[in-house]
């Protein structure tokens, strides 16, 4: 099959571009036939996925589970958190488990609503807040600054007011893919009002180009009123999964966990999530891997003469003349990706980094479709 075969090239490609290349952590793209993945001929680079995932550590781990998966995993969530606890510099009670980092930030959000309002970015994912909203939740958007980033000016001066309870915002943020400055979210996180609680949603922080000098966990372990989320989902590859968590400070966690959507997450995602946690060669392969076909996606769009925002994550937003009619277009030769995020932005469409074959087959349609 064509697209399967050309997926392997891509593939060996990607690997290649690795450092740290391990034939062994990294799975075949052969047919699948569940028909969960992409039908053959479908670029699917429209929800900021990772093809290389998940790592074979984790299919072995999920493969070896099936037999046991008639009991609740409740032991093996206390193993998971202990292993992100133990690398993240938090005892175990401070990491929240979630299905996805989606349920902890709706956790969040069911429960610092109840408090006031919560702050967000206007051009910012939200799809945890959506069932809050529709509960009725309370939350302001706030503009964006002209470069489209962040303006954590305008955040601050919102969060002033007395009815505000948390703001959430993403870093690297989705659907720009723009990272703030750490120097400035410190001083942002530390200028807020002590009733504020600042959640960062750090979904694609393992992308960005310094984790370690960007994240705010270290505000986490300082006890500061901070949360952090993070995800499975993209640097793992497994966002199928389900499995995402929240580092936070005792009291915050606890709050968390009072508000948990669901009971007991799913064994095959904690068996792969604990397997892949300390896969440290796939995940330094998934890093380049996504790293390259960043890279064609930015060379691309040079070729056709546009822009996209500066990302640190595995997709960019690309400046077009019309974002739904591109993707309607892209669509029809089988590239999938985003139309336009709302109606402040019609001219801009993200695109996932993907399969290397896919990538390419984005940036050849690129040039011909741009100004559709
Ligand atoms: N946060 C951001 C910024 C995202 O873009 C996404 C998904 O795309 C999520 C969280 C949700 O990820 P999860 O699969 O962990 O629920």
């Amino acid at each position: 099959m064509d697209v399967s075969r050309r997926g392997w090239l891509g593939l060996a490609g990607m690997a290649a571009a690795s450092t740290q290349a391990s034939a062994t952590t990294i799975r075949p793209m052969l047919p699948d036939p569940t028909g969960f993945a992409p039908a053959p001929g479908i670029a699917h680079l429209k929800y900021n996925e990772n093809p290389l995932g998940p790592p074979a550590s984790a299919i072995q781990a999920m493969a070896d589970l099936a037999r046991s998966s008639w009991y609740y995993a409740d032991d093996a969530e206390g193993r998971l958190a202990a292993m992100i606890g133990k690398r993240l510099g938090v005892p175990a009670s401070q990491v929240v488990l979630g299905h996805g980092s989606s349920e902890v930030i709706t956790s969040a959000a069911l429960a610092w609503g109840k408090r006031g309002t919560i702050l967000l970015p206007a051009l910012q994912f939200d799809e945890p807040l959506l069932y809050p909203m529709a509960q009725g939740l309370n939350y302001r958007r706030v503009a964006m600054a002209p470069d489209l980033g962040i303006d954590l000016g305008a955040l601050a001066r919102a969060a002033a007011a007395p009815d505000v309870a948390m703001v959430y915002l993403c870093n690297p943020n989705n659907p720009t893919g723009m990272m703030l400055k750490a120097a400035d979210l410190l001083a942002f996180a530390k200028a807020l009002p002590a009733r504020v609680t600042l959640l960062v949603d750090e979904a694609y922080m393992e992308l960005a180009d310094d984790p370690a000098g960007s994240t705010m966990l270290p505000l986490v372990q300082a006890g500061a009123n901070v949360i952090v989320t993070r995800t499975f989902s993209k640097l793992f590859g497994m966002a199928g999964l389900r499995i995402g968590y929240a580092v936070a400070s005792p009291a915050n966690a606890a709050e968390l966990r009072r508000h948990r959507v669901t009971i007991s997450l799913n064994a095959p995602g904690l068996a792969a999530a604990i397997a892949a946690w300390d896969d440290g060669a796939f995940q330094q392969q998934s890093r380049s891997a996504i790293t390259a076909a960043r890279r064609v996606l930015q060379a691309g769009v040079a070729k056709a003469g546009t822009i996209a925002l500066p990302s640190q994550t595995n997709f960019l937003f690309v400046k077009v003349a019309d974002a739904n009619r591109f993707a309607a277009a892209m669509a029809q030769r089988g590239i999938l990706v985003r139309g336009a995020w709302g109606p402040a932005w019609p001219e801009w469409s993200r695109v996932s980094t993907g399969r290397m074959a896919d990538v390419e087959r984005y940036a050849a349609a690129l040039p011909e479709l741009v100004r559709a």
